[in-house]
């Protein structure tokens, strides 16, 4: 089952539709092409290996295109008052983030140290409950 140069292959790819969930994640995962470090069809780079966890239905998505279309219902970020519940799980490493610790965080998996994509902080609004000025507002 290892194969060290798989990064340019296809790999292991799966598309999951809720109410099914990916069965190689430890949390309900949904998405589009999903590969077995959470990279999807659409965030496909080597430090796109986070999924992130939407408020509407407690699935755990790659990216926000994956749960529009794993899902039939509209998107709902992580609510601020479950900042300290898991919400982001590491595709390297299968370990799960609280909110706080992930916005809070240096881009990089505390648990295994894989970095994480720092573009999606401009657009974190869309996946956590944060202030509007996108900083989340930790002691509300
Ligand atoms: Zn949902
Ligand atoms: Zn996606
Ligand atoms: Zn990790």
């Amino acid at each position: 089952m290892s194969d060290a140069d798989a990064d340019t292959t296809a790999g292991d790819r799966r598309t999951t539709h809720a109410p099914d969930r990916d069965d190689r994640f430890a949390v309900p995962l949904v998405g589009v092409a999903v590969d077995p470090e959470t990279r999807c069809a659409h965030w496909d780079d080597a430090v796109d290996i986070v999924a992130l966890r939407f408020g509407c239905c407690e699935a755990f998505s790659p990216c926000h295109a994956c749960h529009d279309e794993a899902t039939e219902h509209d998107p709902e970020p992580w609510p601020r008052e479950r900042f300290d519940e898991p919400a982001v799980l590491c595709g390297a490493c299968g370990a799960t983030l609280t909110a706080r610790r992930y916005l809070d965080g240096d881009d990089a998996c505390p648990a295994c140290g894989a970095a994480f994509n720092p573009g999606c902080r401009r657009h974190r609004e869309r996946y956590f409950e944060v202030g509007g000025d996108g900083e989340p507002n930790l002691d509300a």
